[in-house]
């Protein structure tokens, strides 16, 4: 059954580590190593059980290989979730997951997601160096992937209204956390109209008072009336209850792994609604930690964030050309780096 489960989404290896002392239970996938160490946050999160954790690992750590590989990274993909509640998050519980991380001898590098922030990561840092995004230069990755979204959207409004120009468009956001309240921030300054909906309160009122957004109820923000809605609180939101609530012509946001199943990124294709696939539009998060190892100036980090502008209009480009949905051409691309650099391993290892 766990097997059948790693080779189904075709991951190298997963590590399972309990720490009777501070409590942790965690897991590490590695994914795929093939274009260099794995790149994965650490998630901590109350699972409902052990198979909903083994799960979403399993998902997010074959995301972030293909994110790497669509970003141009020597990077490969992993994660790492720890099964508890806020409530649990004790040091030694994250000093015992910087143990676990260490195992992995730099073959993991880990850093925030939901559940872990900054100061979580730099207590793992106490036990391993393996934990990226704590640096004074790039700290927080959050602000790099809201602009990263606001590239990737700039592709799309280009392609569905002519103009790469935000100024006057409705984005509707869901969930105004780190990466949301990030992205209503340089929104408003290019002059977009901000709708914003999250189970947090003071998270809206703040950027009501701040860039004016207008606040909705969690269900209105499927349906209000805008031009794009961008996804930046769960995965699986767009599915066959949302899908048919939704005014938009564009889904581009933050949040991983937002097709519940991948045939409803074929349904959104269908419906001539244009999704910037998931783990491009969102990786500028990646590329801030990544440049961060490899010492790169501020100036490069933007550069490559500003790429994710020409990809997401590769990708579109290439769906209009072969009619297929935005998220398979994305697949597709990523997969073919990984593949095309296994098969150059093998030539050299035989010659
Ligand atoms: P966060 O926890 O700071 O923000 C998420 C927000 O969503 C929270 O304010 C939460 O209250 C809200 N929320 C939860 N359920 C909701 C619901 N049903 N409706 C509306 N709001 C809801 O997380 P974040 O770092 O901002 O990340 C947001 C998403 O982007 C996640 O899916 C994350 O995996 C993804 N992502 C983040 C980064 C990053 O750099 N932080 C990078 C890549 C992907």
């Amino acid at each position: 059954m766990l097997f059948e489960k790693l080779e189904n989404y075709g991951c190298e290896e997963a590590a399972f580590f309990c720490d009777k002392e501070s409590g942790l239970k965690a897991i590490i996938v590695i994914h795929d190593t093939t274009l260099g160490p794995a790149f994965g946050g650490t998630r901590l999160w109350s699972y409902h059980d052990e198979e909903e954790a083994l799960i979403d690992v399993l998902r997010l750590a074959r995301g972030m290989s293909r994110k790497s590989s669509i970003s141009d990274l020597d990077a490969g993909g992993g994660k790492a979730v720890i099964m508890a509640k806020p409530e649990q998050k004790t040091e030694a519980l994250l000093r015992a997951h910087g143990r676990f991380v260490e195992t992995f001898k730099g073959r993991f590098i880990t850093g925030e997601d939901l559940g872990i922030g900054i100061e979580d990561a730099k207590i793992m840092r106490k036990e391993t160096a393996h934990v990226a995004g704590i640096s004074k230069e790039v700290g927080d990755p959050s602000p790099f992937t809201a602009n990263g979204v606001v590239c990737g959207m700039r592709a799309c409004a280009r392609d569905v209204y002519g103009s790469s120009n935000l100024s006057g468009l409705r984005v509707a956001i869901q969930g105004v956390g780190h990466v949301g309240y990030n992205l209503a921030k340089d929104l408003h300054k290019e002059g977009s109209e901000l709708i914003v909906a999250d189970i947090r309160e003071e998270l809206t009122k703040r950027v009501s008072q701040e860039f004016g957004a207008m606040v909705v109820t969690l269900e209105e923000i499927y349906s209000v009336d805008c031009d794009i809605f961008a996804p930046c609180a769960l995965g699986a939101i767009i599915n066959d209850e949302t899908i048919p609530k939704l005014k938009c012509k564009i889904v581009a946001g933050s949040a991983n792994n937002q097709l519940e199943e991948n045939r409803h990124g074929r349904i959104l294709h269908e419906k001539g609604i244009r999704y910037a696939p998931d783990y491009v539009i969102n990786s500028g998060g990646l590329i801030a930690v990544y440049m961060e190892i490899k010492q790169g100036s501020m100036d490069e980090i933007m550069k490559k964030v500003e790429q994710i502008e020409g990809k997401i209009e590769r990708i579109i480009s290439l769906s209009k050309e072969h009619n297929e949905p935005t998220h398979e051409i994305a697949n597709r691309l990523a997969d073919e780096r990984i593949s095309a650099k296994k098969k150059e391993l093998e030539r050299s290892k035989k010659a």
